[in-house]
């Protein structure tokens, strides 16, 4: 390609909406345009990427067996009331009307429309397993669309389902689709990691993300510093743990008796905490909510963790999780708002509503000089021990994991943070959606079963950017060798000099033979220029032509991400290209 052709409008300064690297690099370096929030136009370079990015995808699906469809965008209202999500998905789903008033959404997912497909086909076991995938726009009307394309709210998304006869076959496929994914991080050259994931409160399936480690990302990646555990914040598990002893504070079983002190005004365990000089964590907080609209749960929780909710639906197993409003809490309780305490708690609120239910964090279980409301205005309760003045209905794992908080899987290991940017998600489906859609099939005896499915989405848009995220410079972006729009660039130096542009366009036509994809800066512009949007745009190798070296016989290599050029004899140049290129190490 001639860059004196090329539609590439970069751009000298950075736009002012552009909030993170990939954002500001992507739109300076002509790979993008904003259309409008959210929604963005894919020029020539950014397409490039992409379509690498889709090419390694789709060659690793394949090799799993995989068969590619595409599905339509626009799709009716049916489908998605069939399974019951056109209720349950909230306005992250654009709907529309056609001319005859029929209801339509945007393909944000397409759990529906596959399966209904597969099961107008699939009739016996012996038709499966089965894996369809498409690589395709989704549109989610994201509340807050940011950090351009990263969290967009047109974007493209590689979606994969898979159908089988046995929860085993779905589980042995859930592998092979996890390594299916690794290959392809590997293949993009990005640093990442498989973290389990949260699979929602209904159990039975599981999850994984894979997020790419970026200082800009979004998400919270929870791992141990020991051995191989990793998993999202939400997901992150806690040891029952605890031994909690400050200097000062008693052991279980040595507090005084629970006393009464004067708080006036005083809510927060921070606030609290402070006047009574005490630490955050020998405090007991109540935390009061409504489960599935009509079940009192009520949550222990030591003064300076914080509830995880994703849990606490995991374990009530429930997917409506509701806060209980302050007046609903008094009634139910007793105590006045902030006063709420752990001491005989689960009789209290039982004595109001039989449902009601008490459960702790197994930390609470470490308190054994602790402090809490009173359920007196005013007045805080001192020398709260675990077992002798409170206790919870049952324990659970209800909290966030802390940074440096044990590891839940081996016997030393600390727990640290990470950010993250989720560019993949595994997902065991299970019979979810089989049987409100009626997906069944005949095993070999005649008999019905409805199929197991497994889903597998990569944000192959995303990826462009989560790419970006994690190789680039003051100077511009620094491709991975198999996504970067072009293997080299040609920057022609001396335009105006006969003999330069000569040997130039010689190299270029002599590397399109070759099979290398070369971008041959031919502009009337400064060579600074030139220089600069090479770097902005990331090419791994630029071949530097200019008068001075002509005169010597010789161009000028340099890689993207290295200080030093190498000078090699102009007819030597081609056979250089690929050595060069292959110490490139953003591979
Ligand atoms: P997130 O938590 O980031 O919103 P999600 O859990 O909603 O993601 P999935 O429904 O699992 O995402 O979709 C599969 C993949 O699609 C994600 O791993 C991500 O790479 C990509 N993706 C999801 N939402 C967006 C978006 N708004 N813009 C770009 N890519 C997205
Ligand atoms: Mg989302």
């Amino acid at each position: 390609m001639l860059f004196s052709r090329a539609f590439i409008p970069t751009l000298r300064d950075d736009p002012a909406e552009a909030d993170t690297p990939s954002h500001r690099l992507l739109l300076r370096g002509g790979f993008l345009m904003k259309v409008a929030s959210g929604i963005y136009d894919w020029l020539p370079l950014g397409l490039k990427v992409m379509r690498k990015i889709e090419e390694i995808v789709r060659q690793e699906m394949n090799a799993i067996g995989g068969q590619e469809v595409l599905l339509p965008v626009v799709q009716p209202k049916e489908l998605w009331e069939a399974s019951g999500r056109w209720g349950k998905y909230g306005k992250e789903l654009l709907r529309l009307k056609d001319r005859k008033d029929a209801e339509f959404c945007l393909a944000a997912t397409a759990e529906e429309v596959i399966t209904t497909m597969v099961t107008k086909h699939v009739r016996s076991w012996k038709a499966l397993p089965i894996m369809l995938y498409q690589i395709g726009t989704k549109f989610r009307d994201e509340i807050r669309p940011r950090f351009g394309i990263l969290r967009g709210r047109e974007f493209i998304m590689k979606d994969a389902y898979s159908f089988h006869a046995t929860d085993e076959d779905a589980e042995r496929y859930y592998e092979t689709a996890k390594g299916a994914y690794c290959k392809i991080f590997d293949r993009l050259g990005l640093k990442y990691r498989p973290v389990e994931a949260d699979s929602g409160p209904i159990g039975g399936s599981f999850s994984h993300e894979f997020m790419v480690l970026a200082n800009t990302g979004e998400d919270i990646v929870v791992y141990c510093t020991k051995c191989e555990y990793a998993a999202n914040r939400e997901r992150a598990e806690c040891r029952d743990e605890q031994a909690l002893r400050h200097k000062g504070t008693k052991a279980q079983g040595e507090a005084a008796a629970p006393q009464d002190v004067h708080t006036p005004g005083l809510y927060s365990v921070e606030d609290v905490a402070n006047l009574l000089k005490l630490p955050k964590d020998q405090f007991v907080k109540t935390l009061f909510y409504w489960a599935n609209g009509d079940r009192p749960v009520v949550c222990l929780l030591r003064g300076d963790h914080e509830l995880n909710e994703a849990k606490l639906k995991r374990v009530l197993k429930i997917d409506d999780l509701k806060k209980m409003e302050e007046a609903q809490y008094v009634k139910l309780c007793g105590a006045p708002v902030g006063f709420a305490g752990p001491q005989g708690l689960s009789e209290k609120v039982k004595k109001t509503n039989p449902k009601a239910v008490v459960v702790g964090d197994h930390a609470i279980k470490g308190v054994a000089d602790g402090c809490s409301g009173s359920f007196k205005k005013d007045y805080h309760t001192v020398h709260l021990a675990y077992g002798r003045d409170f206790k919870a209905d049952s324990y659970e794992d209800l909290r966030f994991a802390g940074e440096g908080d044990a590891c839940p899987r081996c016997a030393d290991g600390k727990l640290a943070f990470q950010k993250g940017i989720e560019v993949g998600h595994v997902f065991e489906l299970g019979i979810k959606y089989s049987v409100p859609l009626n997906a069944v099939f005949l095993d070999a005896q005649g008999k019905s079963h409805p199929m197991v499915m497994g889903c597998y989405g990569i944000g192959t848009s995303r990826l462009v950017a989560a790419a970006v995220e994690q190789n680039s410079d003051a100077n511009g972006i620094i491709w991975p060798r198999s996504i970067a729009p072009y293997d080299a660039a040609i920057l022609c130096l001396d335009i105006d000099d006969p003999k330069v542009k000569e040997t130039a366009v010689k190299i270029y036509e002599e590397a399109k033979k070759a099979g290398l994809d070369v971008l041959l800066d031919d502009r009337e512009v400064q060579a600074g220029v030139k220089f600069k949007d090479a770097d902005l745009i990331g090419i791994p190798l630029s071949i530097r032509i200019g008068k001075r070296g002509i005169a010597k016989g010789e161009v000028e290599l340099k890689l993207r991400n290295s200080k030093t050029p190498k000078f090699v004899p102009v007819a030597r140049t081609l056979e250089a290209v690929p050595e060069e290129l292959k110490s490139y190490s953003v591979q």
